[in-house]
C-alpha cells in the first residue's frame, strides 16, 4: 500500500508541469546558471500556468489545492535540476506567512499577485551576526506615529534581487526580551530606504539570486506589520515544520534524480571489458545508494501524510531535514565517484545537483541545530 495516494488530478497536474518544464525551463537552465538569476518572466509564466502558490484559496486567486500539489512542484523542479528556481521558498514557505497571519487587506493586496508570479517574495531573517541564533538579530523597527522605521542589514537572502516583497524580521529596540521584541514586516521593493546589494557569487544554486538587503531609515506604514506585534519569533517557529519539510523533499528528489542517472550511466558505460554495472563493487555501491534513498522516501512520504493531517511532526521533520540532506549529499558524492573523470565535467547531468545539494544541510536550520532540537525533544 502506498503511503501517499495521488489522485488522477494530481497526476495530470504533474504531467502538465513536466511538459511545461521541458519546454520553458530545461532548455534555459545553462543560460540562467551563467546569468546567476532566473528571469522574472519565467516566474510569471509559472504563475499564469497555475504552478505557484497552489494552496492559496480561490477567493484570493489561487486554486486552493492540497499540500500534494506543493510536493509535486517541489519534486519536479528538483528532477529538472533547476534547484536555483526556488519556487517552493516563495509558494510554500513565504507566502503562507501572508495567507496565515495577514490581515484581510494584506491578503487582498498581495496573494493573487503572488499566485500569478507578478510578486516574487523573499524572507529576510539572517544577518551578518545572526544566523542560527535568530534572537541575536540587530535590525530594528522603531515606532514613528503611523509608521515604523526599519534600520539594519540582512544577508544571504534568496530571491534577494528578484523580490518585489520581503518579509523582514526586526526588533523593537525598547523591548528587552529578544524573543518578544521580534516582529515581521512587509517591505515592498521601491520603498525609500530599502536597497538591494549585489548578487552573491555562490558555490551552488547559481541560477538563484542571493543578496544582501539594506534598510536605512526605511519608513513603512504600520499596516505592513504582519501578524501580531512581538510575535514574529513564534510565527517563524510555527511555520518551520512546512519549511523544513519542503527543503527535505527538494533534497530527496535531487538524490533520486542522481541515483537514476547513475544507474543508467553504469548500465551503459564499459570498464575493463565489461559494463560498470556488472562489477560487483559498483553494484554494491548502487544498492547502498538505492537503500538510503528508499528509506528517505518512505520517511518523507509518511511525514507528508502526517503534515497533511495537521499532526505536530516538528521533531521528525528536524530528523528528516538533517538525515535526508546529509544522505542526499552522500549519494551525490558516491555518484561522482562512479562517474570517474566524466563526473568532473560541467556537462555531466549529476554535477549541478551535486553542487546544489551542498546548501541543504545549511539553510532552514543547520544539521547541528536540527540535532539540538531533537536532543531537547528527547529530554536531553
Ligand atoms: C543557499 C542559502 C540560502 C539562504 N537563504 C536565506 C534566506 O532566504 N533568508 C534568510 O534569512 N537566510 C537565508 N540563508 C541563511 C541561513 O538561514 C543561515 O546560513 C543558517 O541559518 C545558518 O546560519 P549561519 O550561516 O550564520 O551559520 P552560524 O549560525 O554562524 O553557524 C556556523 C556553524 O556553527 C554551528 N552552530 C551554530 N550554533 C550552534 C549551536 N548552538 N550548537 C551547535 N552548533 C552550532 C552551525 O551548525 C554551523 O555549522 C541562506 C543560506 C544559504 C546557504
Amino acid at each position: 500500500m502506498e503511503i501517499i495516494n495521488y489522485t488522477e488530478e494530481h497526476k495530470q497536474f504533474r504531467q502538465r508541469l513536466k511538459n511545461f518544464l521541458a519546454k520553458e525551463v530545461i532548455p534555459n537552465i545553462e543560460k540562467w546558471e551563467h546569468d546567476e538569476i532566473t528571469p522574472k518572466s519565467i516566474w510569471a509564466k509559472l504563475g499564469k500556468n497555475g504552478f505557484l502558490c497552489t494552496d492559496v484559496p480561490q477567493e484570493y486567486g489561487g486554486m486552493g489545492g492540497d499540500f500534494l500539489y506543493s510536493v509535486i512542484v517541489c519534486e519536479e523542479i528538483a528532477y529538472s535540476t533547476i534547484a536555483g528556481l526556488l519556487t517552493y521558498l516563495h509558494s510554500d514557505i513565504i507566502v503562507p506567512y501572508i495567507s496565515t497571519f495577514g490581515t484581510e487587506d494584506q491578503k487582498k493586496k498581495y496573494l493573487s499577485k503572488c499566485v500569478s508570479g507578478d510578486i516574487i517574495t523573499a524572507v529576510a531573517m539572517t544577518e551578518p551576526g545572526a544566523g542560527s541564533d535568530l534572537a541575536s538579530l540587530c535590525t530594528t523597527a522603531e515606532d514613528d506615529g503611523d509608521h515604523v522605521v526599519i534600520n539594519g542589514s540582512k544577508t544571504f537572502i534568496s530571491n534577494g534581487i528578484n523580490c518585489d516583497l520581503v518579509i523582514v524580521a526586526a526588533k523593537d529596540p525598547v523591548i528587552e526580551n529578544s524573543y518578544k521584541a521580534i516582529s515581521l514586516y512587509i517591505v515592498e521593493d521601491g520603498t525609500p530606504g530599502f536597497e538591494k546589494g549585489q548578487n552573491l557569487e555562490k558555490l551552488g544554486l547559481h541560477s538563484q539570486d542571493t543578496a544582501e538587503l539594506f534598510f536605512s531609515k526605511c519608513r513603512i506604514p504600520k499596516s505592513n506589520l504582519l501578524g501580531e506585534r512581538g510575535k514574529g519569533f513564534y510565527m517563524l517557529m510555527q511555520k518551520l515544520q512546512q519549511e523544513r519539510l519542503m527543503i527535505t523533499i527538494n533534497a530527496l528528489a535531487s538524490g533520486e534524480f542522481i541515483l537514476e542517472e547513475t544507474i543508467e550511466y553504469c548500465k551503459k558505460t564499459k570498464d575493463q571489458g565489461g559494463l560498470l554495472a556488472q562489477n560487483q563493487s559498483v553494484q554494491f555501491k548502487l544498492v547502498e545508494m538505492a537503500t538510503d534513498i528508499k528509506i528517505g522516501r518512505t520517511f518523507i512520504d509518511k511525514l507528508i501524510a502526517d503534515h497533511m493531517e495537521g499532526k505536530d511532526v516538528n521533531t521528525e521533520t528536524s530528523m528528516a531535514k538533517f538525515w535526508v540532506s546529509e544522505m542526499a549529499n552522500k549519494v551525490a558524492d558516491r555518484s561522482l565517484d562512479l562517474y570517474g573523470y566524466s563526473g568532473w565535467l560541467e556537462k555531466c547531468s549529476v554535477v549541478r545537483p551535486w553542487r546544489d545539494l551542498r546548501g541543504t544541510p545549511i539553510f532552514g536550520g543547520t544539521s547541528q541545530i536540527m540535532r539540538k532540537i531533537i536532543a531537547k525533544s528527547m529530554g536531553l
